[in-house]
């Protein structure tokens, strides 16, 4: 049953939380109606009870009605998964990284009450402590700008240049996973902070909630919160992740008015923007609207291949053209994806000392690019696009070349080319059995139009856009 139960949280919280958390979950014994769990430290424990603890009793009850409750101990040598980074100094490690933090976090806090007084005690400022996870590498130089993120861009630029100007307070950053909210965010703090004496916090919303809860355990609240309160700048990143926690959420209103009031700049970033982020608090969600709100867009085979193009010089490492258009064509969603393409090959490339091609490429990504085949399918584009243009699904194969039926039938096309690995005339069958010059045809003719016609390149993109999440 606590395979079944792990498969099934796996499932529903996705690897790195699972790694992160629940694998460090050892089953202890069941006792009557009750089951006990282990985790090795008081904050493990504390995190997976506020954050899976109803969960975990739900499908304990569902898995064996006979067990009832699920209670949560900590046992210092149950220790299955050994930590990533035995030592409590400060990795490289990249900051976007936040069950690292978490990890990290969790071993301070382990340190704190156990460590004897010699031994070096962990930092408690929150602002020493909070503005060494930036990373060097996300400047504003090394951001790759284009159309979808041009103004979110922008904006941070701006608030680099000038923090707390009206209009910009709080900066609103969202976007999908892997689009660069962690790099601007850190591209604002390092140039800030390369311009002298202000204070910056950066923090993922997670790791606020937990510093909150840490402070509640540790009686140290009232520090936490002066610390907070005294920074010039306030980074949150992924505030999604503060849904449902609405004592974390109080806290964290409060100390955003108290900086806001202060003159002091707040920027926080988001998977969608305030008013599609269902679970915060209203008067928060207002708070967090009335700054500046830039949208990251999902990015376009344009900047995708500019994308490339610069990581790839950066390397020093020579990358046929061709090899960056097929990663660029393969992996769509995430710049963070694509970027970790490109170095496997390069380090591939280096280490056996042979130049990258696209054969290497297809080979070296095998695994990789088989996670990413989309699984959608032309029948799911046909719906989408016919509900997007408001036509019929005969539409779709029919013999009918009004321009009203016949482009967003070019476009379903182009999308079946883009999004599934069909072939021509594989795409050309389901499309009233028309023939594969056809397809071409409608694939070629569909990318030439989004080149001069930006709001049809941008109902595409939209449609390939909801077609892949
Ligand atoms: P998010 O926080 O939106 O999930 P990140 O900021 O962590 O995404 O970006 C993921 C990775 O992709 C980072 O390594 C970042 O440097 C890179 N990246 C994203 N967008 C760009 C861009 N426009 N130019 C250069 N690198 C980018
Ligand atoms: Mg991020």
């Amino acid at each position: 049953a606590w395979l079944r139960i792990c498969d099934r949280l796996k499932a529903e919280v996705g690897d790195v939380e699972y790694q992160s958390w629940i694998q460090r979950i050892t089953l202890g014994p069941l006792d009557d109606d009750e089951i006990t769990l282990y985790l090795p430290e008081r904050f493990l424990r504390d995190w997976v009870r506020t954050q899976y603890g109803q969960r975990l009793q739900t499908l304990w009850r569902e898995e064996t009605p006979h067990v009832q409750h699920v209670e949560l101990k900590i046992d210092k040598k149950a220790q299955r998964a050994p930590m990533s980074n035995g030592s409590h100094a400060p990795s490289s490690k990249s900051s976007h990284d936040i069950a690292a933090f978490a990890r990290e976090d969790a071993a301070a806090l382990d340190a704190e009450k156990e460590t004897s007084p010699t031994a070096a005690s962990p930092s408690v400022d929150v602002r020493n402590d909070l503005a060494v996870p930036l990373d060097r590498r996300f400047t504003f130089d090394n951001f790759v700008v284009g159309k979808p993120n041009e103004f979110a861009y922008a904006c941070a630029g701006r608030v680099a240049d000038q923090p707390a100007s009206p209009g910009f307070n709080p900066l609103f950053l969202y976007g999908g996973v892997g689009l660069g909210k962690t790099h601007l965010m850190h591209a604002i703090g390092l140039k800030l902070m390369s311009r002298g004496n202000i204070s910056v916090a950066y923090m993922s919303a997670e790791k606020f909630m937990y510093r909150f809860i840490a402070s509640m355990q540790s009686k140290s609240q009232m520090e936490f919160k002066e610390q907070l309160r005294s920074v010039d700048v306030l980074m949150i990143d992924d505030l999604q992740f503060l849904i449902g926690k609405n004592s974390t959420q109080e806290e964290f209103f409060h100390t955003f008015n108290a900086l806001v009031d202060a003159g002091r700049q707040i920027i926080v970033s988001a998977d969608k923007s305030p008013s599609d982020l269902s679970g915060l608090e209203d008067r928060l969600r207002t708070r967090l609207g009335c700054g500046m709100v830039a949208d990251i867009h999902a990015t376009t085979f344009e900047l995708r291949i500019s994308i490339l193009e610069a990581k790839a010089k950066a390397s020093g490492t020579p990358v046929p053209p061709k090899v960056l258009e097929y990663l660029a064509h393969k992996i769509t969603t995430n710049v963070r994806e694509l970027e970790g393409a490109l170095n496997r090959l390069i380090a591939h490339a280096d280490l056996v000392g042979r130049p990258v091609t696209l054969e290497s490429t297809q080979d070296v990504l095998k695994d990789m690019l088989k996670a990413h085949e989309r699984r959608v399918t032309i029948d799911e584009i046909q719906r989408k696009v016919v509900e997007h243009f408001n036509i019929r699904l005969t539409d779709m194969s029919s013999a009918r070349r009004a321009r009203a039926v016949a482009r967003p039938r070019q476009i379903a096309m182009y999308l079946a080319k883009q999004l599934t690995s069909r072939s021509l005339p594989e795409i050309g069958r389901k499309f009233g059995n028309r023939d594969h010059t056809t397809v071409m045809h409608a694939v070629n003719r569909v990318a030439e139009l989004m080149e001069q016609d930006p709001g049809l390149a941008e109902s595409v993109e939209l449609l390939k856009h909801m077609l892949e999440s």
